[in-house]
């Protein structure tokens, strides 16, 4: 017997219909790119300028299933691109400018997007690769002035296009399931892959992320999204903060501690997120000038695993509370996220610290998880037992872009490449990556405890483990630090502190100090560190 309610369709931009609705004045703010401007409107305001970037699309030739690529900042134009273009049932293409060239250009040419809109300081990188763009029929910089892209290119200016535009539109309805968002993986093997997420997926993961349980937003917030636009849409901020009605503050390209806090304290955010090495910045600024954080409560850090002492340091010296949050492009991207329960709180303020501290997050509802051992059979939820992790639900990738066949299981279960435990009060602890595992002598060493153990040393910036060949014990850790300015890490107080907390053969044979290469996402580069030590054990 079929259900007899409305089969309103789950369409993303019912969302900004919303907030323009029901918290029409409620501002976002954005900062200018290459000045200290902000711009700054509200959500009805907002959603006037969608519907003229919508119309000018439209009469740009963009229709359903058309590809548009983005290569932008967090910026208010771009925010109006995650609106407009899903908004006529094409897609958006967010792609990442922190790529090298040449995967850049395979991501751009794999969509095979028809227009590229992109921030006037990213000119010099589309003129040397707009020649491998045969897809690219229009080039629109985000901007009030067109910048021609060498000889043979022209970019039309964005404001001019949109005051062409009429405001008046009439959405036509879109099918949950149809494309709207393109996020490509960063490749670290192979080439990037592409993963398409849906109205349906996108708006349900906004709802699942804005719970009291996950993010838990309501209309007295202001939200300052510090991860990318074009990274899994800035973990959905850009839909969540709308849904609730929060104010929504876009840092633009200046993620650099003085001009975070800078913006933090101006508009009074409340609650903001962003990888580690963003944090890692922000709280040696505010260390070096004693400033204070104004009226921050909330950080959620995610990307890579949160150092211990970076959720310690924010709660002591800020009373700003971490949460952890694990997810992944594949998974729009929340997974999970590390917020108390009434058990949790129950084991006391430090052990519910302790808890909240050292988990990757808490299971939510909306996606699955299990841990699988070596011989293919479910591992115990013992919080030890470390298994190969599996996720399913309906913001969980089924299969890649272009690619012809699924990349789940029968049973719908996608293999994430993370090792993991997972325990009975519903937290998951990630040990690795299935392919940065360090293998000594049979047994297993999980180089992010090294490296959270090794962050909280003083004078660390940085700490990356590497497993390196070994003629004797087929692996061994090797530890990198990289410092912060002008100071010389002590090599034998990180040991003792490591040897304080793990048994002699999980200790790193040796530590250097260097810097350490980050990915297009902001994680350590492991396979450039293995190619470049991959020597110092050698017989
Ligand atoms: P990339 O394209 O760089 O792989 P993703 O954001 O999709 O970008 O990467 C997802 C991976 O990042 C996860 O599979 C996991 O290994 C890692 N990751 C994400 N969040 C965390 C976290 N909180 N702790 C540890 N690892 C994390």
């Amino acid at each position: 017997i079929t259900g007899q309610m409305q089969p309103a369709q789950l369409a993303i931009g019912t969302i900004l219909t919303y907030a323009a609705a029901a918290h029409a004045t409620r501002e976002v703010v954005s900062r200018e790119i290459g000045s200290d401007r902000l711009w700054r409107y509200d959500y009805a305001a907002l959603a006037r300028r969608v519907a003229q970037a919508a119309n000018m699309f439209t009469l740009a030739g963009i229709g359903s299933g058309d590809r548009v690529s983005s290569l932008a900042w967090n910026t208010h134009r771009h925010l109006e691109l995650f609106y407009a273009v899903p908004g006529l049932g094409a897609v958006l293409h967010t792609a990442n400018p922190r790529l090298p060239d040449d995967q850049l250009i395979f991501t751009l040419n794999h969509a095979e997007s028809r227009i590229l809109a992109f921030e006037p300081n990213l000119a010099a990188l589309v003129e040397r690769i707009a020649p491998n763009l045969p897809h690219i029929e229009k080039f629109i910089v985000l901007s009030d002035e067109g910048v021609g892209i060498g000889e043979r290119f022209e970019a039309l200016a964005y404001e001019a296009l949109l005051a062409a535009a009429p405001v008046s539109i009439t959405w036509s309805e879109i099918d949950e399931n149809s494309g709207a968002f393109l996020c490509y993986t960063s490749g670290t093997t192979g080439d990037p892959k592409g993963v398409l997420y849906s109205h349906r997926a996108v708006v349900l993961h906004a709802m699942g992320a804005g719970l009291a349980s996950a993010f838990g937003l309501t209309s007295f917030d202001c939200v300052m999204p510090c991860s990318s636009l074009y990274h899994a849409t800035a973990w959905g901020l850009p839909f969540v903060a709308p849904l609730c009605g929060a104010k929504l503050v876009l840092p633009g390209d200046r993620m650099d501690g003085p001009s975070l806090q800078a913006l933090i304290r101006g508009e009074a955010v409340s609650f903001t997120g962003g990888v580690p090495t963003i944090w890692t910045m922000y709280l040696a600024h505010l260390e070096a000038t004693g400033g204070d954080t104004g009226t921050l409560k909330r950080i959620m850090i995610g990307g890579s695993a949160v150092p211990r002492a970076m959720a310690e340091s924010f709660k002591a010296d800020h009373d700003v509370d971490v949460l952890q949050l694990w997810g992944m492009t594949e998974t729009c991207p929340l997974g999970v996220i590390a917020t108390p329960t009434p058990a949790v709180a129950d084991l006391g303020e430090a052990a519910m610290q302790d808890i909240l501290w050292t988990r990757q997050g808490r299971l939510q509802f909306g996606v699955e998880m299990r841990i699988l051992g070596e011989d293919g059979r479910p591992c115990p939820h013992d919080g030890a037992t470390a298994g190969a992790l599996q996720v399913r639900g309906p913001w969980v990738v089924q299969r890649y872009f272009r690619q012809p066949a699924d990349c789940t299981d029968v049973g719908g279960w996608f293999d994430t490449g993370d090792v993991a435990t997972l325990d009975a009060q519903g937290f998951m602890r990630i040990t690795d990556r299935t392919k940065d595992v360090i293998k000594s002598g049979g047994e297993w060493i999980s180089s992010i405890d090294l490296e959270n153990v090794a962050a909280g040393c003083s004078g660390v910036k940085i700490a990356a483990v590497v497993g390196i060949p070994h003629p004797k014990w087929e692996e061994r850790p090797l530890l990198i630090v990289e410092p912060h300015d002008g100071i010389l890490p002590d090599e034998k107080e990180i040991l003792s502190t490591l040897s304080a907390e793990f048994a002699k053969w999980q200790l790193p044979d040796r530590i250097l100090v260097g810097a350490v290469p980050l990915t297009a996402t902001g994680k350590i580069d492991k396979k450039q560190l293995r190619e470049r030590y991959g020597n110092v054990y050698a017989a």
